[in-house]
């Protein structure tokens, strides 16, 4: 997983500060609700997520998407002699080349 190759234009850096930040938020969310309780219990407190979640999503969505790169990974080169069976290019047989 680690040797994915990733998008680096600003949108999916963005993009990808989301899971991060919304794991720090909910530690100090629970941290507050630890510490000082009453009005910073997480019952209160807890739309601080959905704001950071919005945050980096309005910041991503706003951001230029230059230079990105969507998709899978471009399979192997033609010629390249691949482990999977190789799909015929003729798909029905017998209804085509015209014969
Ligand atoms: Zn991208």
């Amino acid at each position: 997983m680690s040797d994915r190759i990733r998008c680096a234009c600003r949108r999916c850096t963005i993009r990808g500060l989301m899971g991060p930040a919304v794991i720090i938020t909910v530690g100090v969310l629970f941290l507050l609700d630890q510490m000082r309780g009453g009005d910073f219990s997480f019952g209160n407190t807890y739309p601080v997520i959905l704001i950071v979640i919005g945050v980096i999503s309005l910041a991503a969505a706003a951001s230029p998407g230059d230079g990105h790169v969507s998709g899978p990974v471009p399979p192997a080169a033609p010629g390249v002699p691949s482990s999977t069976p190789t799909v015929s290019q003729n798909q029905f047989p017998g209804h085509g080349r015209g014969q």
